[in-house]
């Protein structure tokens, strides 16, 4: 051991010695420099001083000042100093992949180095990391997994957890294993670093870890709000009613009641706060305009509006644009684009920043424009916190963002843009005043910011557990619900409990809470459990193509558009698609298939014209089903030789659609020329009049399986898809569990409760057959 205590003393003198030869050239004097007047540089040594003294400390500081670029360097630079260099191993987690991957391009740059020395990163998929790297940046995921397999993070010195104020649900969940941790590991030091003042809550969790704040200086920004728009722009709303951007008017008004209905004040509270509000003082023609705003639509008209109002009016300056995802931000690029003044790029550079946007494109958004040439960046809500524009002096923020809603639509998390919270409206703002004073354009009136919530509720109490429990139990955690009651604030024990039961039903947990073999898979896929074990059941039954799309569309949204005024057409385009299939799903594969052989001639837009089709929803499909190809393979199920043999089998991808969304099950009534179904926890349920079958007047299928039930007035079925007796015995939950015997038996309530005979006829039939098999 004397001999390997040798090796690390050499290597850390040698570090030293390469850290001070940069420090010394005129390019690393430079860098040092500019690191020097970042606020977090005042505080260098108090830090590091708090960090030797205590196992955890919790770190605050305004966005920019320092943290994630400068704290974990000061380590670093501390330890090679005192030729321990070699000796530490340093992890700063980051909860998305593009802020790990582009901030630790920026510190390897900083310290006159290449990525793979001794700064690395590692996200899902892809790495650059050497012998050398003691400072590792990486997703909050990529660590959970090395916890799977490495649980005391054995010769990790440091960990530093970023960005703890957005309460992702990786980073709560890190935090329980990590304060579990701490005992077993003395030496450890656990720093965590938050772009908020809420830094109480975690010193308490982590018994009064001490409290660290960075103060910093932020020029001060002009807030307008929607009424100050179109007074000063006089530009014109138009009314509420017409086809917006997303032409999911209908849907998106049922979604909101449903919201209504359930717990989101949020909701209510803009409807009631526009009844209250007092515009008064504004002009008849800016009432006029405001009486139009739907809330429920991200204009993109009014984007375009404002961005021309700043590239005519404003002082030089880039522009950062707050939008929800991927999809709006490509199809708001594409529009401006077209536009005479956004769309020319001798006078205005227009970029996306979004996670799965590839480094080099990301690397644009920080670089200086030409002379005389506008920066306009699109982003998602990573650009409020994780990364910093430098020179933005504009910011558009259209007040929503894409959250995972677990209440809202029923136990389905589905993505749909919702109110930010004023904190995070403050921080967007902030973000104009970085370099000099700075302008901020609220897509809302001021009444809409007066309502929203002070901070977002935390992912964990806002989100399905069904994938966190499968997560607990793949890193060998103990009981799901004792783990969980640990959390920094804990989920209600009934979704808990929801969460287990629902993966029992499904074959992921066996009756003592044990991960099953298709458990454990669904925990490595990252979606959904019922999508993941559809993607299974494809990838196995060898018809994975639709499959496929059907996952990826349920995962978007619908692309079918039922625009208000031409209700008719646009449902009989719809049904031209169902054919005789009696299901949503296989009209969606029918249209996206269709949609392809179209783009492949060139006339994809013509084609979504005139079948009432989102293009933008079938772009972010197919790129989706890209993705979720990719991740099959990963877990070793896929044969791609073999994948598509019988996708062409139109029942076998039934059976397999019903194998997904089980126990979303509604028993078919056809009573004389109407059809009701019926569930075992709703009795009567009805259909979405979107869906294709709520406009048959006979199934001939004695089941529905649906996706999801939203319920209103009543409840309702969105898409679903017709299925046999036979496939709802043989895919529907979990025959691997009690053998045939238990599955009839949990069966046998379906059984009793519909009076259904001919189940029980299949089912011995199919029994015989297959024990004849079994023989065999
Ligand atoms: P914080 O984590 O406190 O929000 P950062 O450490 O990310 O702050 O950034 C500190 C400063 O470093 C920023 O204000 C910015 O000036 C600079 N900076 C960060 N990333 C880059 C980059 N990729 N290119 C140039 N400058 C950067
Ligand atoms: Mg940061």
């Amino acid at each position: 051991s004397s001999v390997m205590e040798k090796i690390l003393l050499r290597r850390s003198l040698q570090l030293r010695n390469q850290q001070q030869a940069w420090q010394e050239s005129p390019e690393g004097q430079k860098m040092i420099d500019f690191r020097n007047s970042l606020p977090s540089y005042k505080e260098r040594d108090v830090l590091l001083r708090a960090i030797s003294d205590n196992q955890v400390i919790v770190v605050s500081g305004e966005t920019g000042c320092g943290k994630t670029t400068q704290l974990p360097q000061y380590i670093l630079e501390s330890e090679i100093d005192a030729t321990r260099g070699a000796l530490c191993s340093i992890i700063c987690t980051q909860p998305r992949r593009i802020s790990a991957m582009s901030v630790s391009e920026r510190v390897a740059a900083e310290r006159g180095e290449q990525l793979g020395e001794s700064v690395g990163y590692k996200v899902r998929l892809e790495g650059i990391k050497g012998r050398d790297t003691r400072l590792l940046f990486c997703t909050t995921g990529v660590l959970l997994r090395r916890l799977l397999v490495d649980r005391d993070l054995r010769g990790v010195t440091h960990v530093i957890v970023d960005e703890i104020h957005e309460r992702g649900m990786n980073e709560d969940f890190l935090l329980i294993v990590l304060r579990d941790l701490l005992p077993r590991r003395p030496e450890l030091r656990l720093i965590l670093m938050s772009a908020t003042l809420n830094a109480e809550l975690f010193s308490s969790y982590f018994s009064g870890a001490p409290m660290m704040h960075i103060p910093g200086f932020t020029h001060p920004v002009r807030a307008h709000f929607l009424e100050d728009i179109v007074e000063t722009t006089g530009y014109r709303l138009t009314p509420y009613n017409q086809v917006d951007d997303y032409g999911q008017e209908k849907m998106w008004k049922m979604q909101r009641q449903a919201l209504r209905k359930r717990k989101s004040q949020i909701a209510s509270s803009v409807e009631d706060a526009l009844e209250a509000a007092n515009f008064d003082k504004y002009s008849l023609r800016t009432r006029e305009s405001l009486a139009c705003w739907n809330p429920d639509s991200i204009g993109f008209n009014l984007i375009e509006n404002v961005l021309c109002h700043i590239c005519r009016n404003g002082r030089p300056g880039a522009v950062l644009v707050f939008m929800t995802g991927w999809d709006d931000i490509n199809s708001l690029k594409e529009q401006l684009q077209a536009h005479p003044l956004l769309g020319d790029p001798s006078r205005v550079l227009v970029l996306a920043c979004h996670g799965s946007m590839a480094s080099s494109e990301q690397r644009l958004i920080f670089n200086k424009p030409e002379e005389g040439v506008r920066k306009i960046v699109l982003a998602t809500n990573m650009a409020e916190t994780s990364i910093t524009i430098n020179d933005v002096v504009f910011v558009v923020d259209c007040g929503k963002a894409k959250e995972t809603s677990y209440d809202a639509l029923n136990n389905t998390p589905c993505l749909l843009p919702s109110w930010i919270s004023k904190a995070s409206a403050r921080q967007r703002r902030g973000r104009a005043g970085r370099v000099q004073p700075g302008e901020c354009y609220h897509l809302y009136p001021r009444c809409v910011y007066d309502a929203f919530a002070e901070y977002q509720l935390p992912e964990l109490l806002r989100t399905p557990l069904q994938s966190l429990c499968l997560q607990i139990k793949s890193l060998q955690l103990g009981s799901i619900s004792e783990f969980l009651s640990r959390a920094l604030q804990s989920p209600e024990l009934l979704s808990v409990q929801n969460a287990i039961e629902y993966l029992k039903v499904i074959g992921a947990l066996d009756e003592k809470e044990n991960l099953t073999i298709l458990g454990r898979h669904l925990s490595m896929l990252p979606v959904e459990p019922k999508l993941g074990k559809m993607l299974i059941l494809g990838a196995i039954f060898n018809c994975l193509d639709p499959i496929l799309t059907v996952v990826a569309g349920l995962s978007v949204r619908d692309p079918f558009l039922m625009p208000f005024d031409k209700k008719d057409l646009a449902e009989s385009a719809k049904s031209q698609f169902a054919g005789k299939y009696y299901s949503d799903h296989l009209a969606l594969v029918r249209a996206y298939e269709g949609w392809k052989d179209s783009e492949r001639e060139g006339s994809g837009y013509d084609y979504c014209w005139k079948n009432f089709l989102s293009a933008q929803t079938l772009k972010a499909i197919d790129s989706l089903r890209k993705q979720f190809l990719v991740l099959l393979r990963d877990t070793g199920l896929l044969d791609d030789s073999t994948s598509d043999l019988l996708s062409h089998d139109e029942h076998l991808v039934r059976a397999v659609i019903c194998g997904g969304l089980y126990p979303g099950v509604s028993s078919v009534v056809n009573k004389g020329k109407s059809i009701s179904t019926k569930t075992m926890e709703d009795g009567q349920v009805l259909l979405y009049a979107n869906s294709v079958n709520a406009r048959e007047q006979r199934i001939p299928y004695p089941w529905l399986v649906f996706n999801e039930k939203v319920k209103v007035h009543a409840v309702f079925l969105r898409d679903s898809t017709a299925i046999s007796d036979s496939m709802l015995l043989l895919f529907g939950g979990n025959l691997s569990q009690g053998g045939l015997d238990g599955h009839l038996k949990m069966l046998g309530g379906y059984l009793e409760f519909f009076m259904k005979p001919a189940l029980a006829d299949t089912y011995t039939k199919l029994k015989r057959e297959l024990e004849e098999l079994i023989q065999k």
